[in-house]
Formats: structure tokens, C-alpha cells, sequence
């Protein structure tokens, strides 16, 4: 590892500048690595160097946060159909592509943006319908005002900070909560990512309280 004169990455600018000093990079760093580190930009104004996390737009990392991807990454993609509310699912009065979609929800299959990038799918992580955060599923279909407004316009009130995991949640809920709340459940969730992919595919961009209002129009159908 590259200690520098200070340890510092401004060690390894030229002197007085803010460029790279490709003599002392090349010569401290294999090439993969000197090139990576040659690429990259130099903030020209003066910022304090900062550790950042690549899955968060803001760089700030938290604990949960991270069980969360890690979670996703290892676990959430064997879920696996054994509880007892699996086939809930299938008995719910709702239109079928709407079941095949809280299915593949369970199935932490989703395709978030997020998962996608990490499928190697090179398109921007950034949540499409707040721009502050990554897309993927707790954030999407909870962690920010749209999603907020949604779960209040129906009546529904959960501690988010609690939920550690989007599907396993869902799979606890098709286990315990009754008829009415899961049928509310699959909407929102539902009426959110097809109001997200409206964002991206149409540029529509309405209201929660619309949005919830025209999905839940559907089951009157
Ligand atoms: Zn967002």
C-alpha cells in the first residue's frame, strides 16, 4: 500500500498543483492501478478527502443500509416459496398481472435499478421519481415522500426503520396480516412501480394521492 509522504492523496499531485504526478504514481502502483488512479478527476476546489460508498448517491454509508445489499446480493435472490402465505397470493381478488407482479416480488425479483446495475446492466442507479438516492427496492417502494404519500393516502402506517428487508417483509405480511391490508399491501406496491416506470417511460408524472386513487380504480373494475 502506498504511503505517501503524509499518507495523503494529495501526495501524489505535482507539486503546488492539482494534477497528478505521473512519475510518482507510476512508479508507487501497478498499472491497472496507477491507470484507474490517473483517470480519475481532481476536484479543483478545495475539498477534504472523504470515504465514500459507491451504493449511495450522497457516499454516506450506513450499517443497515449495507445488510440490505448484502442481503440482496447473497440471500434475497434464493428466496425460496416455503412459507405458509405463498399461495395467499394466488387466492387475492386482484387482476393476475398484478399477483405475477407481487409473486416476482417475493421473489426479490424485481427489477430494480439497482439489481440491474449489478447484473451489469450500465444504466443510472439513481431513483428516477426522487433523483436523491439509489433505486433500489426498500428505497423505491418506501424510503422517500412519494412512497410515504402513497402508504398514508390508503390508510396504511408502518415503521419503514424497522424493515430490513422489502420482500421479507411482504412475506411476513402474506403470512399474518388479513385479507383487506394485503390486498391494500399489493396495490401500493403495485401502484408505485407502475407509476415509477410511467416517470421513466412517458415522463407522467402525477400525485400520490392520484396515483393510489387510479390503481385502487382497477379493483372496481
Ligand atoms: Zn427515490
Amino acid at each position: 500500500m502506498y504511503e505517501g509522504r503524509d499518507g495523503k492523496v494529495a501526495s501524489l499531485f505535482m507539486p503546488g498543483e492539482k494534477k497528478w504526478n505521473t512519475t510518482l504514481v507510476r512508479q508507487n502502483f501497478v498499472q491497472e492501478d496507477a491507470d484507474a488512479i490517473l483517470e480519475t478527476r481532481i476536484p479543483q476546489r478545495d475539498v477534504a478527502d472523504q470515504v465514500v460508498w459507491v451504493h449511495s448517491s450522497n457516499g454516506a454509508y450506513t450499517a443497515k443500509r449495507a445488510y440490505h445489499f448484502w442481503y440482496e446480493s447473497n440471500i434475497g435472490l434464493h428466496a425460496t416459496p416455503s412459507c405458509v402465505g405463498w399461495k395467499r397470493i394466488w387466492h387475492l381478488n386482484i387482476p393476475h398481472k398484478i399477483k405475477v407482479f407481487v409473486w416476482r416480488y417475493c421473489r426479490n425479483v424485481v427489477p430494480v435499478r439497482w439489481r440491474l446495475n449489478s447484473r451489469g446492466i450500465r444504466i443510472p442507479i439513481t431513483c428516477p421519481m426522487c433523483e436523491t438516492d439509489v433505486e433500489h427496492m426498500i428505497h423505491l417502494f418506501y424510503d422517500y415522500s412519494f412512497a410515504t404519500e402513497c402508504w398514508n393516502h390508503v390508510g396504511l402506517t408502518y415503521d419503514w426503520s424497522q424493515v430490513e428487508c422489502a420482500h421479507g417483509w411482504l412475506l411476513q405480511k402474506l403470512t399474518d396480516a388479513k385479507a383487506e391490508e394485503l390486498l391494500k399491501i399489493c396495490m401500493v406496491l403495485w401502484g408505485i412501480w407502475y407509476w415509477k416506470n410511467k416517470k421513466v417511460w412517458d415522463g407522467k408524472v402525477v400525485t400520490a394521492a392520484f396515483a393510489m386513487d387510479s390503481s385502487f380504480q382497477i379493483l372496481a373494475q
